[in-house]
């Protein structure tokens, strides 16, 4: 037994670690006992922790096939997204649909039907997945394709439809490895919502909030990139080059007090000023648009020994300005959170249990404490009352009834009663919100 916890080290929980290599490993392990699926462990809670059993499948990790002409991959469940990108953007490929780290299996991002910077236009993962290979409870391994009942289920379904061998999936045609980048300064929610709205058309946007108490409560920048073209590189600039980056490592934890009242508004002002000082248009290598914290190595231990806990919620449309008011006073009068928090724009909805509705989203960090955990209820409870949902991936604390109020999950609950699904792949997320 070993104690492993997920991205935000809370909860830690003893388990049985085993990682496979290959179908066999996956089959001899689904039926000797019941257990979960883990990908890279950037989940940030305990999605992807089984006390009985959690099988790591980052030994699964080769590329199986690769067209040039049409961008289609077929890869194993262990191959990270990083990796993805290191071998095919020097070809002019990118992925699809790429969530705010490049560390991230291609089985945990279809496991949680991961959203980018572009799920206005482009949808959440499964815009791009073709088929996943499924093993089942019985360890019998099933093709599974957007027609499948059972593919609607597990693209979201967070590991416990069973075990996601491999995938096909498509990649996107790029010119170049850079993002034309144009950062906007603004100054409070209804602004940014409506720079959010004004450029619907633009392919990646992603805005950092102030949701401290402080004198930029509510300032944002806003983020909006595209995919450079040849035209857009000075002549001197290699259009695909793609460089392994040094990593700044993270030595040891911040001090706690980062996280409490004058530090944390004297930190996003600064932040602020320093984006708004740099508005307007430049040119971004995709490492530092797409993946900004991936520079910091091990950033995940700041929070200190009792980790840190992730609040993400969606919210639709109509009462998304109400909400965001509501949650970020609620945050600011805590004087307690993340420097950065994070809001996106969401599209449709699809799938049966994926995270994002047509509306906005808002991400941010807490220490793992007493104090924040109770704020996190009250964030919870202003959620459900602007009708929205929050995102498994990263939670690690939410009771059963504010999981069960988007009534989707009592459904899969019962799909997985149904097919035998509940006796056999489990995770503690999983018992702890009676799925
Ligand atoms: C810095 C950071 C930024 C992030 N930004 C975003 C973002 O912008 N958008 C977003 O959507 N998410 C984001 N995430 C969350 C992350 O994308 C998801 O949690 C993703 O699922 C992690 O993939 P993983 O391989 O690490 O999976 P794990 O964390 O190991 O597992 C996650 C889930 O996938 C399941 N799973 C993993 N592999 C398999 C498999 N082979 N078969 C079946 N189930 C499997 C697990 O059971 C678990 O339920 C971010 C995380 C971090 C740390």
């Amino acid at each position: 037994m070993s104690l492993l916890g997920g991205w935000g080290r809370f909860p830690r929980v003893d388990c049985k670690i085993t990682t496979a290599r290959s179908e066999a490993d996956v089959r001899a392990a689904i039926t000797e006992t019941p257990l979960i699926a883990r990908g890279n462990g950037r989940a940030y809670g305990d999605a992807a922790l089984n006390t009985g059993a959690t099988l790591v499948m980052t030994g699964m990790d080769r590329m199986l096939s690769f067209d040039d002409d049409t961008g289609v991959l077929i890869a194993e469940a262990g191959v990270l997204l990083g990796d993805i990108i290191h071998t095919f953007l020097p070809r002019g490929w990118f992925p699809m649909v790429t969530p705010g780290t490049k560390y991230v299996s291609l089985g945990g991002a279809i496991a949680a039907d991961i959203h980018g910077k572009n799920h206005h236009i482009d949808g959440s993962f499964r815009a791009c997945v073709d088929w996943i290979d499924l093993m089942g409870p019985d360890g019998t391994t099933r093709r599974l394709t957007t027609e499948d009942e059972m593919f609607q289920w597990s693209v979201g379904g967070m590991g416990l439809t069973g075990v996601i061998l491999r995938a096909q999936i498509r990649l996107r045609a790029v010119e170049t490895a850079w993002i034309v980048q144009e950062t906007r300064a603004l100054t409070s929610v209804a602004d940014t919502i409506a720079a959010f709205e004004d450029t619907e058309d633009v392919p990646y946007s992603v805005a950092w909030i102030d949701c401290s108490d402080g004198p930029h409560h509510g300032h944002s920048l806003l983020l909006l990139g595209r995919h450079a073209t040849q035209d857009d590189l000075p002549p001197h600039r290699a259009p695909l080059e793609v460089r392994h980056k040094t990593k700044i490592p993270v030595p040891f934890p911040a001090p706690p007090l980062i996280f409490r009242g004058l530090f944390l508004r004297a930190l996003n002002g600064i932040y602020w000023r320093r984006g708004a000082r740099k508005a307007g248009e430049s040119l971004v290598d995709w490492d530092s648009y797409f993946y900004p914290l991936d520079a910091l190595r091990g950033w995940n231990i700041l929070y200190g020994r009792g980790g840190f806990v992730q609040f993400q919620c969606a919210l639709p449309n109509d009462t998304a300005a109400a909400g965001l008011k509501e949650l970020m006073d609620t945050i600011a009068e805590a004087q307690t959170g993340s420097v950065l928090s994070v809001l996106k724009r969401f599209g449709p909805q699809s799938g049966h249990v994926s995270f994002p509705m047509p509306g906005y989203t808002l991400a941010l960090d807490f220490p793992a404490n007493d104090r924040t955990l109770a704020l996190m209820d009250k964030l919870d409870r202003i959620t459900l009352d602007h009708g929205g949902r929050f995102y498994l991936a990263k939670d690690a604390r939410m009771p059963e009834a504010v999981a069960k109020s988007d009534e989707r999950w009592d459904a899969f609950a019962a799909m997985r009663a149904k097919h035998g699904l509940a006796e056999r792949f489990r995770s503690v997320q999983s018992e702890r919100l009676g799925l």
